[in-house]
C-alpha cells in the first residue's frame, strides 16, 4: 500500500486520503505556486496506527524512499551538520480542526546542524532561535512536558536581561535558553534531548497520529460532528524561515473579509517570526496591508498569488505564507471558514462574477447559519456604557456574567448562568469554555487568531484584539481605558458585528433579515442591505428547486399569520390542546368529573363554539392553505390539579374539620385517573375512543368553523389528524364518527365541507402496520418526537436532563436524537412506514411535524424518503425552506 505521497502527486481532490492541508498543499504545487518541497503521510497511515498501535511496518522505508527525493531537491541532507535540511512535521485531517491538533516545525536541529544552520543563513541568532523552538515544541508535543517549564524559563531569561520581547534577546541569551531546555527536557523525561535527526522525526509523526485523539480534538470533533475514526495525514515540509530578520516573517490572510465579504486585503503580518507566533496571538501583528510599505515585491506577488487562489478554489481562501529574506513561500490555503453573514453575501458575489451559479450559492450556506442571521441584534443606546471597540471577530449579540478562565465559563454555565469568557488571547486549551460562553472576548490577536478562528467555525459571537482592555486573568477582572473596572460576575454585552464592548446589558432588537422575512424590508428598496439582497436571492432560488412543501407547527392565528409570511405553506400540526388551558380548564374539569351524560354534554356544549371561534381565525390566517388540526392528545390529568397538591388540601382541609364534597370528589377522580406512566397511557386516539363525544365536537367545530368561513368567501382546507394510532381500528372507529359529524354539519349549515382525515405515525406498530393503516388515512404525519421516544425506549420529558450528557461523552450519539432524527433507527422505521403506505395507497400524503422538522440533517432524510412536507416551528420555516433547497441539489 501506497502510504507517502510527494505534494507534486497529489490534488485538492483528495483530502479524504490526504488531509485538508495535504491535499491543498499539492493542488498549489500543481498550480506552480511557490510551495518547498515535501511529503504527505496518509490518513490510511494514521488509521493503521490508531488501531494496531504502531506505523505500517513498510510506513519507515517509504518515508525514507520520500525524504530521500526532497534531500535531492533541495540539495541538502535532513540535519547535515554543515548545511541541514530542516522540516516541518505538521498535522492535517480531511476536516477543518484549527488548532486542534499538533505541530512540530525545525526538526533536524540538533548541537551540530545548528551551527552549520547559523553558518549558512550567516546568523548565530537565528539559529539558536530556531533551536530553541524546536526544543520548546518537541517537548510539549511528542515528549509531554507542560508548556509552562519552557514559558518561565524563556520569561527568566528575558527577565535577567530586563526585557519583554524575544527579540531583545541575542545569541548568547538563546544559547543559554536552549541550555536550559535541554536541562528541562531531562528533568522532566529523564532522557536527553534526542539528537538524531531522523529519529526526531519519526517521533513527531507518532505525536501528530497520536494528537489525533488529544481531549481538545475529541471535544471539537463531537460538537462539529466530525468522525472520530476518520485520522489525521501528517504533512513533512521543507522549512522555509519567517526568522532569518526583519526582511522576512510570517502571516496569515484571507482573500475577503470573513466577517462581512467584504473584498479587500485581510489578514496579519508578522515580522521576523515562525508561524505559530502568529496564530497563538503572543506578538502584536499589524495589517497586512502594511507589507506594501514593509516588502512591497513580496506584497504583489501575494495579492497575485490570492487572486489566482481564488478564481482556481471558486470560493474565499485563507492562507499561511512566509516570506524568506523577500521570498514568498505558501505554507497553506484553504476554502476559508466564515461568518454566517458572509456565506451569503460571499456567494452572491461569487455568482455575480461569474464564478458560480446559483445552485451552487444555495449549496454553499447553511440553514444553521440562517439560523444564526435570525438572532436579535443589540439596540444601539440604553443605559449600558461602553467600554471600548476591539475587532468585529464573529457577528452576534452576547450578554453574560464575565469570567476569566474557561474552567468557570463551564462551572457558571452548568449551573444555568450566561457567561462571557474574557481572555487575553485563547488557546486550544480554552475549547470547552469557548463552547460554554454566550460569547468571547479577547484584549489580544486579529482576526485570524486562534479565538476569533474558532469562535466563527462554531457561530459564537466574539470581539478579539480589544487592546485597550487589560485583562488579568489571576485577579478575575479587566480594567478600561476611562478606568473601569470590571469583575468576574459583571454583567458585560459584546457585539460581534461592531466589535463594541459594554458595561451592563444592552437591549436587543430583531435583525434586518427577520424584518425582511416579516416583508418590513423589501428586498429591493433602499433598506435592505447587502445581506438582506443575499438573502432574498438564495432563498428564491431554493423555493424554485425544493421539491418539499414547508409548513409551520402553529396553534394561535398570530404564529399562522407569521410563519405565513416567513412562507409557511400550511399548517402541519396545530395541537388542540394548547386551546384548553386558561380559563378553559375549569370547563375541562368539568368535563372530566361529569357523573351523568347531560353533565358532560353541557359542559361540551360551552367548549365547542369557543373552539369554533379558535379554528375561524386560524382558517383565516391560513386561507387557501391546507391545515391539519390534529384532536386532542394528552392525558387527561394534564388538565386536573396535581395528584399530591391536591392530598395534601385536603389532609389539611380535613385537620380544620372543613372538608367539602367538590374537593373530595375531584381528589378520588384524580386518583383514578393517576398513571405511572402516563406518556404510555391514556392519550391520543385512546382518549378519543374513552370519552365519549370529546373527539366529534372538535371535529364539529372544525366542521363549523370551515362551513363559515366558506359562506364569507374563505378557502379553508382543514385536515383532520388523529394522534398516537397504533391499529387501523382505532382509526376506523374515530374516522367513522368524524364522517357523519362532517356530512352533519354540511346538511345543516348547506355547504360542502371539505375536509381529509388522516393520521399520526408516532408508535412503531402504525410503521409496522401502515399498509392497513393507510386503509383509513387520507394522509400520514410523522410524530417524530413521539416515534424518538418509543422506538428508544426514552421518556422525551426525562431522559435530556438525567443521562443524555453521558450518553455524549461516552460517543453513543454525536447528538440528541430528538434534536436530530435518528436515522439509522426512527429513520429505517419512516422508510418503512413510507414504502408500506404508499404501497397500499399510491399517492398517499406524507409529512412530519416533530421538532426534526426543522433540523437541516434531518430534513435531507425526509426529502430523500419521499416525503411531500416538513413542518416545524414559524422561526425555523426559512430553515427549512433553505435546505429543502439545499437537499434538492
Ligand atoms: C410528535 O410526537 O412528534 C408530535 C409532533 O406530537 P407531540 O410533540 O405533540 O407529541
Ligand atoms: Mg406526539
Amino acid at each position: 500500500q501506497k502510504w507517502v505521497y510527494d505534494f507534486s502527486e497529489g490534488s485538492k481532490d483528495q483530502k479524504d486520503l490526504l488531509g485538508g492541508k495535504g491535499a491543498n498543499l499539492a493542488e498549489m504545487t500543481n498550480l506552480g505556486l511557490p510551495v518547498p518541497p515535501g511529503f504527505t503521510i496518509t490518513t490510511d497511515a494514521c488509521r493503521y496506527y490508531l488501531e494496531h498501535g504502531s506505523t505500517p511496518p513498510d510506513l519507515e522505508a517509504q518515508v525514507s524512499e520520500h525524504l530521500a527525493a526532497l534531500e535531492k531537491a533541495m540539495g541538502k541532507t535532513l540535519g547535515d551538520p554543515a548545511d541541514p535540511l530542516l522540516v516541518s512535521v505538521r498535522s492535517g485531517a480531511a476536516a477543518s480542526m484549527p488548532g486542534m491538533m499538533e505541530t512540530v516545525l525545525n526538526v533536524g536541529l540538533n548541537d551540530e546542524s545548528v551551527e552549520g544552520l547559523a553558518e549558512q543563513a550567516g546568523s548565530e541568532r537565528f539559529a539558536w532561535d530556531s533551536y530553541r523552538r524546536l526544543i520548546q515544541m518537541f517537548g510539549k508535543t511528542v515528549l509531554d512536558i507542560d508548556g509552562e517549564h519552557f514559558e518561565h524559563a524563556l520569561d527568566e531569561v528575558k527577565r535577567e536581561q530586563g526585557t519583554e520581547s524575544d527579540l531583545d534577546l541575542d545569541e548568547e541569551h538563546l544559547k543559554d535558553v536552549v541550555g536550559r531546555f535541554k536541562a528541562i527536557v531531562r528533568e522532566q523525561t529523564g532522557a536527553d534531548f534526542p539528537m538524531d535527526p531522523r529519529e526526531q522525526m519519526d517521533l513527531a509523526i507518532n505525536a501528530v497520529f497520536d494528537s489525533w485523539n488529544s481531549e481538545r480534538a475529541i471535544i471539537y470533533r463531537r460538537r462539529e460532528r466530525i468522525p472520530s475514526d476518520a485520522g489525521t495525514a501528517v504533512n513533512i515540509c521543507s522549512m522555509v524561515f519567517g526568522n532569518l530578520g526583519m526582511d522576512s516573517g510570517t502571516g496569515v490572510a484571507f482573500t475577503r473579509d470573513p466577517g462581512s465579504g467584504a473584498q479587500g486585503v485581510y489578514g496579519d503580518y508578522l515580522q521576523n517570526a515562525q508561524g505559530e507566533d502568529v496564530v497563538a496571538g503572543i506578538r502584536n501583528t499589524v495589517p497586512l496591508a502594511d507589507l506594501e510599505n514593509i516588502d512591497q515585491g513580496a506584497y504583489g506577488e501575494l495579492m497575485e498569488t490570492m487572486s489566482r487562489l481564488e478564481s482556481h478554489y471558486r470560493d474565499l481562501c485563507d492562507i499561511e505564507f512566509t516570506i524568506e529574506r523577500n521570498k514568498l513561500w505558501m505554507l497553506q490555503t484553504r476554502v476559508g471558514k466564515r461568518g454566517a453573514a458572509a456565506a451569503f453575501i460571499i456567494a452572491t458575489q461569487l455568482v455575480d462574477e461569474g464564478l458560480i451559479d446559483m445552485d451552487e450559492a444555495v449549496r454553499r450556506v447553511s440553514g444553521d447559519q440562517l439560523a444564526q442571521l435570525m438572532f436579535p441584534r443589540f439596540v444601539e443606546g440604553g443605559d449600558a456604557t461602553q467600554l471600548t471597540e476591539g475587532m468585529n471577530a464573529s457577528p452576534g449579540a452576547a450578554v453574560g456574567k464575565a469570567v476569566f478562565s474557561s474552567e468557570e465559563a463551564v462551572k457558571w454555565a452548568d449551573r444555568g448562568e450566561k457567561v462571557v469568557l474574557v481572555r487575553r488571547e485563547t488557546n486550544p486549551d480554552d475549547l470547552s469554555g469557548m463552547i460554554a460562553a454566550e460569547g468571547v472576548l479577547t484584549s489580544r490577536g486579529g482576526k485570524t487568531s486562534h479565538a476569533a478562528v474558532v469562535a466563527r467555525g462554531m457561530g459564537k459571537t466574539c470581539v478579539c484584539g480589544a487592546e485597550e482592555l487589560q485583562v488579568d486573568t489571576k485577579k478575575k477582572q479587566f480594567r478600561a481605558p476611562d478606568g473601569t473596572v470590571v469583575n468576574e460576575g459583571d454583567v458585560i454585552s459584546i457585539d460581534g458585528s461592531t466589535g463594541r464592548v459594554w458595561l451592563g446589558e444592552v437591549p436587543v432588537e430583531a435583525p434586518a433579515v427577520v424584518r425582511y422575512f416579516e416583508g418590513e424590508i423589501a428586498p429591493d428598496s433602499d433598506e435592505a442591505d447587502d445581506l438582506v439582497r443575499s438573502v432574498h436571492r438564495i432563498l428564491t432560488h431554493a423555493d424554485e428547486v425544493r421539491r418539499l412543501d414547508v409548513r409551520t407547527n402553529a396553534d394561535t392565528p398570530e404564529d399562522s399569520a407569521r410563519a405565513r409570511r416567513f412562507g409557511a405553506q400550511g399548517i402541519g400540526l396545530c395541537r388542540t390542546e394548547h386551546m384548553f388551558l386558561g380559563e378553559r380548564r375549569q370547563l375541562v374539569e368539568t368535563l372530566i368529573l361529569a357523573e351523568s351524560e347531560d353533565e358532560r354534554n353541557a359542559a361540551l356544549d360551552q367548549l365547542e363554539p369557543l373552539q369554533r371561534q379558535d379554528f375561524l381565525e386560524i382558517f383565516e390566517a391560513m386561507d387557501g392553505l391546507p391545515t391539519t388540526i390534529r384532536l386532542l392528545d394528552p392525558p387527561l390529568h394534564e388538565f386536573l390539579p396535581d395528584l399530591t397538591d391536591l392530598s395534601v388540601r385536603v389532609a389539611v382541609a380535613e385537620e380544620r374539620g372543613e372538608q367539602d364534597e367538590g374537593t373530595l370528589r375531584l381528589l378520588a377522580a384524580v386518583q383514578a385517573m393517576h398513571e405511572q406512566n402516563p406518556m404510555l397511557g391514556l392519550r391520543g386516539v385512546r382518549l378519543g375512543l374513552v370519552v365519549p363525544g370529546l373527539f366529534t365536537m372538535q371535529v364539529r367545530a372544525i366542521a363549523e368553523a370551515a362551513a363559515e368561513r366558506k359562506k364569507a368567501g374563505g378557502d379553508p382546507r382543514p385536515e383532520i389528524m388523529i394522534p398516537l394510532v397504533g391499529a387501523v381500528q382505532e382509526l376506523e372507529a374515530i374516522r367513522e364518527e368524524a364522517e357523519k359529524v362532517l356530512a352533519d354539519v354540511a346538511e345543516k349549515e348547506g355547504v360542502d365541507v371539505p375536509a381529509t382525515i388522516g393520521t399520526m405515525i408516532e408508535v412503531p406498530r402504525a410503521v409496522l402496520t401502515a399498509d392497513e393503516i393507510a386503509g383509513a388515512a387520507d394522509f400520514f404525519s410523522f410524530g417524530t418526537n413521539d416515534l424518538t421516544q418509543m422506538t428508544w425506549g426514552f421518556s422525551r420529558d426525562d431522559v435530556e436532563a438525567a443521562f443524555f450528557h453521558a450518553y455524549l461523552d461516552k460517543g453513543i450519539f454525536g447528538i440528541s436524537p430528538f434534536e436530530s432524527l435518528d436515522i439509522p433507527g426512527v429513520g429505517a422505521l419512516i422508510k418503512i412506514a413510507v414504502e408500506r403506505g404508499r404501497g397500499a395507497r399510491p399517492g398517499l400524503k406524507l409529512g412530519i411535524c416533530g421538532e426534526h422538522g426543522g433540523d437541516p440533517d434531518s430534513v435531507h432524510f425526509f426529502h430523500e424518503v419521499g416525503l411531500d412536507y416538513v413542518s416545524c416551528s414559524p422561526f425555523r420555516v426559512p430553515v427549512a425552506r433553505l435546505e429543502a433547497g439545499r437537499a434538492a441539489l
